[in-house]
This record gives structure tokens, C-alpha cells and sequence, in this order.
């Protein structure tokens, strides 16, 4: 099993297989995806990729970008990981635009868990938080998701002061009636977004109170649950998640690698630069030295960010790599 020098246990990868987005989040694309995007990996790097890592003891991988169902052979990815390279849990973070068109086929494929973004449940706010009339659609998804038994099912949701922090009650009842999880992310401050930063950012912990005042208790978290510290209510189907990057105890437990639509391992969401494994994702005859490389990198992971000193490494925008 992959260990770091600090003792934490890594079974949960992130893989970015695009930086391109179709949506203009304020928060992390306001304008839109510009840049010319790098080559991303090919299903056959990506089969070699997440084969080391299984050797190495990744059981769950997640599909994120940019945003994911943009990649033509999506599909075939999630069929590959599943089935081909045998990772028990494939899980998808979208923005949900291709779900009412695809999540049938993403099901087939062998897709097990979803994590869609929500940023409102008013079509108004959300198309202007998100650039793009896709509220209702994505609600419906959601609605579809859970009929359809997938084994999880969170929606993302990033907290913003004076924009969407109104509507927490409105997504409480969201959840009363559905088997979720909604996931409150407190924003997190990159390269891009120093002013709307410091406009828009809120501690999520101030709506742990009001949980916790309502009848809401803590959640025991599991081996694969990640970062969110989890509420429940006898009187809610769903649960109520929150991710604050800034608390105290947020990288002691951090169970996450990430690795860039081009490859490269990031030790850490807003450390400096990645370790690039492209070159040896091009025959499966290179496992063992790359296995190598992964287990030596991975010594190098950093105890926590430093985001409390404003030091948010190459992370200009969280599309580059996934949440
Ligand atoms: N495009 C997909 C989506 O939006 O779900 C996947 C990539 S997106 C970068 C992953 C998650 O990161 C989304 O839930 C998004 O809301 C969140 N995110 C993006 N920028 C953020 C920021 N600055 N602070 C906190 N969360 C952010
Ligand atoms: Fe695109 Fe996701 Fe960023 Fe929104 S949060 S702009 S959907 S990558």
C-alpha cells in the first residue's frame, strides 16, 4: 500500500483527463476555458497508469477536469478502468452537462458513483454563478441518478458569501427526500480569483452550528470518504457534507493523489509543479520502474498547504487538475 512520510494511507486517486470546460464558473473559469489545451492521455496511458496504481493499492479512481464528459471516449475510459484494469470503484465529478443526454451509458459502462456540481438550486443564480442555463437539467439528472441506484451520489456545492450561502435551508429540503450526499466546499483561493476571494469567501464551520442546532449529528467517516466531515438527521434521506481546506485538521487526513490530464502526479492540490510519469505510460513493460516512481514521489508529499500564508503553488484554477 502507498504510505508518505507522515504515515497516511493513499487508496483513492484523482485523474484530470481534460483541462478544457464548457462552463464559466466565477469562481474558477469566469471567462471560460482559453488556453490551448496540452495533449491529454490516451485510454491506452490511462489502462498503464491506473494499473500501476492498482498494483500499488488503489482501489477508487475519480474521473474529474476540466470537466470530464467533454472527452470523446469517455466511455471507453470508464469501461477500460472497470472492467479491463478491475478498479472496484470508478467514480465521475461533473458538472453535469452531458448527464441527461449520457448517464444510462455511463451506468453501462460500469460507472458506480457520481459527485455532480450544484452551485444553486434557482435557475437565475445558477446561471449566474455558472455562465450556463443547465439548473433544471441537472436537478433532473440528479433525480434520474438515485432511481438508478448508483452506490453514491454527492452534489458539490461551493458556498459563497452574498451569492448562494441564502439558499442552505433550500438545500437541506433538496436532501430531505433524496439518498445524498450534498457536499458544502468551502472556496478555496487560487492564482485567478484573489477579489472574488476575498468578496465571497465564508467558513463553512458557521453553517456546522446551525446543523448541529437543528438535530444534525456528526457522521463517523470511512476509509474512502475523503476530506468532509458528514452530518446526518433521522428526519433526512440524505446527508450533509462539508470540505473546509482552511481548518486545522484538513491535510492530517488526506487520502488523496491527483494526476493531471497529461500525467503528471500532484502531491498536493496547491503545491509547486507535478512529477511527470508520461514517459513511462507508454508500455506496460515500464510498471515496475513506474510503480517506482509513484511510491519515491509520494515520500516527497507535503504535511499540509499553505494557504494561511497565501501560497496556492502553480494552481491557477482548480479546472487545471479537478477539485
Ligand atoms: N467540472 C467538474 C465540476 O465542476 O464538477 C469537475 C472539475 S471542478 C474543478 C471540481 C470541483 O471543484 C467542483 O465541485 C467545483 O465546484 C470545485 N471548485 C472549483 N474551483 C473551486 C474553488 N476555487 N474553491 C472551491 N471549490 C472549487
Ligand atoms: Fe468548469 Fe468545473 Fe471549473 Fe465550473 S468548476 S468552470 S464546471 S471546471
Amino acid at each position: 500500500m502507498l504510505v508518505d512520510s507522515f504515515s497516511r494511507k493513499f487508496k483513492y486517486l484523482r485523474l484530470s483527463l481534460t483541462e478544457k470546460c464548457n462552463f464559466k464558473c466565477s469562481y474558477c473559469l469566469p471567462n471560460g476555458y482559453r488556453g490551448c489545451a496540452p495533449k491529454s492521455l490516451e485510454v491506452d496511458e490511462i489502462i498503464n497508469l491506473a494499473s500501476a496504481f492498482k498494483e500499488l493499492g488503489i482501489e477508487k479512481i475519480r474521473l474529474t477536469g476540466g470537466e470530464p464528459t467533454l472527452r470523446h471516449d469517455l466511455v471507453k475510459i470508464i469501461y477500460a478502468l472497470k472492467s479491463e484494469v478491475g478498479i472496484s470503484q470508478v467514480a465521475l465529478t461533473t458538472n453535469g452537462f452531458r448527464l441527461d443526454r449520457d448517464l444510462e451509458v455511463f451506468q453501462s459502462a460500469g460507472l458506480d458513483c457520481l459527485n455532480v456540481s450544484l452551485d444553486s438550486l434557482i435557475k437565475e443564480k445558477f446561471q449566474s454563478i455558472c455562465g450556463i442555463d443547465k439548473c433544471e437539467s441537472i436537478k433532473q439528472a440528479v433525480d434520474r441518478a438515485i432511481h438508478m441506484r448508483f452506490k453514491s451520489i454527492k452534489v458539490n456545492c461551493v458556498l459563497l458569501k452574498d451569492l448562494n450561502d441564502i439558499e442552505f435551508p433550500e438545500f437541506l429540503k433538496f436532501a430531505q427526500s433524496r439518498q445524498i450526499s450534498i457536499r458544502f466546499i468551502e472556496l478555496m483561493r487560487t492564482g485567478d480569483n484573489q477579489e472574488y476571494f476575498k468578496k465571497h469567501h465564508l467558513p463553512v464551520s458557521t453553517f456546522e452550528q446551525t446543523l448541529l442546532r437543528g438535530g444534525w449529528e456528526a457522521q463517523q467517516s470511512g476509509p474512502a470518504s475523503g476530506p468532509a466531515k458528514e452530518f446526518g438527521h433521522p428526519e433526512f434521506l440524505g446527508k450533509i457534507g462539508f470540505i473546509s481546506p482552511y481548518s486545522k485538521d484538513f491535510c492530517s487526513t488526506c487520502n488523496r493523489l491527483r494526476v493531471s490530464s497529461t500525467g503528471g502526479l500532484r502531491l498536493c492540490l496547491f503545491g509547486q509543479g507535478d512529477v511527470s510519469l508520461r514517459h513511462l505510460l507508454q508500455n506496460s513493460s515500464d510498471r515496475f520502474e513506474l510503480k517506482e516512481m509513484i511510491a519515491c514521489a509520494l515520500k516527497l508529499k507535503p504535511e499540509g498547504h499553505r494557504l494561511h500564508q497565501n501560497v496556492y503553488g502553480n494552481m491557477h484554477s482548480l479546472s487545471a487538475i479537478g477539485g
